[in-house]
């Protein structure tokens, strides 16, 4: 494609620490999943992270389940200490999209902590802006790959064969907290909880709004339009 071409995938955009926040629905895992190929960056989604200790069993996901399953937060020193040991590995090194952290100012705030421990800081924030018929009609359809963890719809991007992944011929589920219920939950909590986040970023000038009710297409080639101007500009 033209603009990843453009952009190449050497140089300092292969550095870059981008965020995307938005509600769930928002297309927010769909993106970061493209992008992180497009900008060879390291994808960091905690809900995915929780997920895999959950089906692993671990101590982390037996403490994490019951909060996911009520569409509820995940305490934060939890999710603060899981991610602490992602940007300790290598492939944080790389710049990295973080999806679904943080979720509040004090998420936020912990986020910059951590990473000015290690020499690191945002460059920018792309805000998915969804609306609410949008976020409950993607979200009550979504389909997830049990093996790779791609996503599916059963009506905006069926699989070819049903329940059966594109990518790997894996078996196809639907998320537990995708249930209308649990989905109104999410949203409630997300409406509650990340106003503040976005605060903290206006006020560092990072944040960028974009309408994330538009094809997935589209929301991505906004987002790599930002991610250019940042590169045109000087940067440490
Ligand atoms: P969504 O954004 O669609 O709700 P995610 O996959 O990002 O989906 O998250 C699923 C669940 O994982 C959340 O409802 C929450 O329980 C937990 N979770 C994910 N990220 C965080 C976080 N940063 N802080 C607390 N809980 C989290
Ligand atoms: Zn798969």
């Amino acid at each position: 494609m033209k603009a990843s071409s453009a952009l190449g995938v050497s140089g300092a955009e292969d550095k870059m620490r981008i965020i995307l926040l938005g509600p769930p629905g928002a297309g927010k895992g769909t993106q970061a999943k493209v992008l992180a190929e497009k900008l060879k960056l390291t994808h960091i989604s905690t809900g995915d992270i929780l997920r895999q200790n959950v089906s692993k069993g671990t101590q982390l996901g037996k403490q994490a389940i019951e909060f996911m399953n009520k569409g509820l937060l995940v305490p934060d020193e939890l999710v603060t200490k899981m991610l602490t040991e992602m940007f300790d590995q290598p492939d944080a090194k790389k710049g990295f999209i973080l999806d679904g952290f943080p979720r509040n100012i004090g998420q936020a705030q912990t986020l910059d902590d951590i990473l000015k421990q290690r020499n690191m800081s945002i460059d920018m924030v792309a805000y998915l802006d969804a609306s609410e018929p949008v976020i409950i009609q993607r979200l009550t359809g979504r389909l997830v790959c049990s093996a790779c963890g791609a996503n599916f719809h059963t009506k905006n991007m069926p699989p070819k064969k049903d329940m059966i992944c594109d990518n790997c011929g894996s078996s196809l589920y639907q998320r537990a907290d995708d249930q209308v219920e649990t989905i109104k939950n999410r949203l409630e909590v997300y409406q509650k909880e990340s106003a503040g986040a976005i605060q903290y970023y206006e006020k560092q000038k990072k944040l960028h709004r974009l309408d994330a009710d538009e094809e997935a297409e589209t929301v991505i080639n906004n987002i790599i339009h930002l991610t250019a101007q940042y590169n045109d500009s000087p940067k440490v």
